[in-house]
């Protein structure tokens, strides 16, 4: 027997309409390309939302058209994610740090149609524009006095496109199964691949990533999101703040120390969430400044790990929470979070840290296990280390347009990472399992190693290798960039990490760098460095 309830479909669109009903004065702040601060209202926005929809529907984009952007976090991409989706076509958010090869890869896979972009990036899509096909025209994120002299074929200025768009527009119904967005991953060996979400899945998301026991976001916060909204839709923010009223702040491209403590300074927001490299630069400047983060109450940290030096520079400089949290553009992204409880805030403070270096537990809605070789579910004794796999309503089930079906087992998505899980649901992510170093058969974790190695003073970024070894298979192999004017050597550096790790952890040699390579989104892309180094050990 079926249950009497309606069933109206769970659509994007409705966010924006609750919001301009019930938060209209709701604040978003936005650092501009044009270089000032610019201030509206959801229902401001709402209003602009609309416009953009009813231009989008003179352009001719149908249900199901992929439309791109290129864009910072600020105001304009905010309308988008609204206008875009709330249309019935699918936003396709593009990470503009991928390579040039890698961009016009993903463009045309897409086949997007019309691509919106920040002044900040034309001249990418001009030294690309004669390789991507389907692209009928462009649209330019500035203000009609700074429309650029550019080569783009139909360039447009958004606010020449939506200004003399009526205000009101009425969203269509959709099937909530239909695709909203597209997000490519960053695509460390091989092709970028696609996650497209419907409406269900992240209107679900969304809900399940408000409350408390995830992100905590509410008509209280105020949230200044430096994770990128071309980055898995900067983990949800600009719908959980839709859908709760929060403030939201919008640092554009400044993402820099001194431009982010700028904007905490003036916003005052007491919510962050970003990767640890932003907050290594915020940290840094903080205290080279000296001064405090009076407003911050939470740090999410996410995308990698975050290392123990950086709980305590968050808690002990700054009275400031760091959540850490996990997930993957193929889970929308959010997995686990590592909030407050009372039993973790009753611990004493070392054992406290220690527990915050754990990436949290599921929230609702998501899944996990840990399995071995032969996909056995593996205990939860937080010590047994297996692969990650993961099921729940808002996890891809294929790529877009692939029909690879090698990562996924009996419904179970494998999420590439080796971890462990303890008896309180607690995730701890040993390492990527391309990346974990198999040492005589023991397993190192390269995360751990790096989180210690950056501890020290003198260090200001960490990576560590698996190169081939005669007799064990591989060993670790640290590279270490040092802090600007810093004095450290080898033995130093392996004598700070002597009580940090295990004694047959510790990396057979250390070589000092003056940079370390990254992928699109931030994190180390090992996969040159192995092949560089492979025979470091061997002669
Ligand atoms: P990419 O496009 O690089 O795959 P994702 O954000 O989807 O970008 O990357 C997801 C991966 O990032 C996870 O599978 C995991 O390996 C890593 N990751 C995410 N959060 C954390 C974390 N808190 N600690 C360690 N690794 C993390």
């Amino acid at each position: 027997m079926l249950g009497n309830m309606m069933d109206l479909p769970l659509q994007i669109s409705s966010l924006l309409d609750h919001a301009e009903q019930t938060h209209p004065d709701t604040e978003i702040v936005s650092r501009r390309c044009e270089g000032d601060i610019h201030r509206y209202t959801m229902s401001d926005a709402a209003k602009r939302a609309k416009q953009a929809a009813n231009a989008l529907e003179k352009m001719g984009v149908q249900q199901g058209d992929r439309v791109a952007t290129l864009a910072w976090n600020n105001y304009r991409h905010y309308e988008l994610y609204f206008a875009v989706s709330g249309t019935g076509a699918v936003m396709h958010t593009i990470n503009p740090r991928l390579f040039p090869e890698q961009l016009v890869y993903i463009i045309n896979h897409a086949e997007d149609r019309w691509i919106f972009v920040d002044l900040t990036f034309v001249p990418l899509l001009e030294a690309i524009k004669d390789q991507i096909t389907n692209v009928e025209g462009f649209i330019v994120l500035c203000d009609e006095d700074r429309m650029p002299e550019t080569s783009l074929p139909n360039a447009i200025c958004y606010e020449t496109l939506i200004k003399n768009e009526p205000e009101t527009y009425s969203w269509p119904l959709l099937d909530e199964q239909q695709a909203a967005c597209l997000c490519y991953t960053s695509g460390t060996t091989g092709n970028p691949k696609g996650v497209l979400y419907s409406h269900r899945s992240t209107m679900i998301h969304t809900m399940g990533s408000i409350g408390y026991e995830a992100i905590g976001i509410s008509s209280l916060t105020c949230a200044l999101p430096v994770v990128p909204m071309f980055h898995v839709n900067a983990w949800s923010i600009p719908y959980a703040a839709t859908m709760t009223g929060a403030k939201l702040v919008f640092p554009g491209a400044g993402m820099d120390g001194a431009s982010l403590w700028e904007l905490i300074e003036s916003e005052q927001p007491d919510l962050l969430l970003g990767v640890p490299t932003v907050w290594l630069m915020l940290l840094n400047h903080m205290e080279a400044i000296g001064k405090k983060l009076e407003s911050v109450q939470n740090v999410i940290v996410g995308g990698s790990a975050a290392p123990l030096s950086m709980i305590k520079k968050f808690q002990e400089g700054h009275d400031a929470f760091l959540i850490h949290a996990w997930g993957m553009t193929e889970m929308s992204p959010i997995g686990t979070i590592n909030c407050q409880t009372r039993a973790m805030m009753e611990m004493p403070l070392e054992e406290r840290y220690a527990l915050q270096q754990s990436v949290g537990r599921p929230i609702y809605g998501v899944q996990m296990k840990i399995v071995d070789d032969e996909n056995n579910e593996m205990p939860r004794d937080g010590v047994a280390r297996g692969r990650l796999l993961v099921r729940g309503p808002w996890i891809v089930q294929s790529y877009y347009k692939s029909d690879d079906t090698s990562n996924w087992h009996d419904g179970w998505f494998d999420t590439g990472d080796v971890a462990t899980i303890d008896s309180k649901n607690y995730l701890r992510i040993v390492d990527r399992s391309k990346d974990v170093i198999k040492s005589g058969g023991e397993w190192i974790s390269s995360i751990d190693l790096e989180n210690a190695a950056v501890g020290h003073q003198a260090v200001a970024e960490a990576c560590v290798i698996g190169v081939a070894h005669p007799k064990w298979d591989e060993r670790p192999l640290l590279l270490v960039v040092k802090n600007e004017g810093a004095e450290v050597s080898k033995s130093e550096i392996l004598e700070y990490l002597t009580d940090k790790v295990a004694k047959w952890w510790l990396p057979d040699d250390v070589v000092f760098v003056s940079e370390l390579p990254h992928t699109a989104t931030g994190k180390l892309l090992k996969v040159n460095l192995r092949t560089e180094y492979a025979d470091y050990l061997l002669n």
